[in-house]
């Protein structure tokens, strides 16, 4: 069974799963940063196989590349090896999140060759 911590977001996530206590001041396993009361995100299982937070935006960021990728995937993401564009993975993950909920997954990206871009972005 999936589960969620937060108030249930659109997504699978929410829809399917469990929702389940939020482990305030575990650290996100993306972004390394503690989760806060008020923040939202599932859980993945780390190398070591123990069940680790993230924060929704973290997981989204993961597979859909930083802020820098989105941004000038040529500059950041080739010449200076940062798709976050210089900022945080936290800070770049909120970005993203916001991009992608304000353009929709329909928006002029999509008729990129998307998945040969993001691939090696991450
Ligand atoms: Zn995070």
């Amino acid at each position: 069974m999936i589960e969620f911590f937060g108030d249930p977001w659109p997504s699978g996530i929410c829809d399917e799963g469990r929702q389940v206590t939020t482990p305030i001041n575990d650290d996100c396993e993306l972004c390394g940063e503690g989760i806060c009361d008020q923040d939202q995100g599932s859980f993945m299982f780390g190398l070591d196989g123990q069940k680790k937070p993230v924060h929704r935006e973290c997981s989204l960021r993961s597979v859909m590349g930083g802020i820098g990728h989105w941004n000038n995937h040529v500059a950041w993401c080739i010449d200076r090896h940062d798709p976050d564009g210089g900022y945080s993975y936290r800070e770049s993950a909120l970005m993203v999140w916001d991009l992608i909920h304000e353009l929709g997954f329909n928006a002029e990206y999509s008729t990129r060759p998307f998945d040969q871009i993001w691939r090696t972005c991450l």
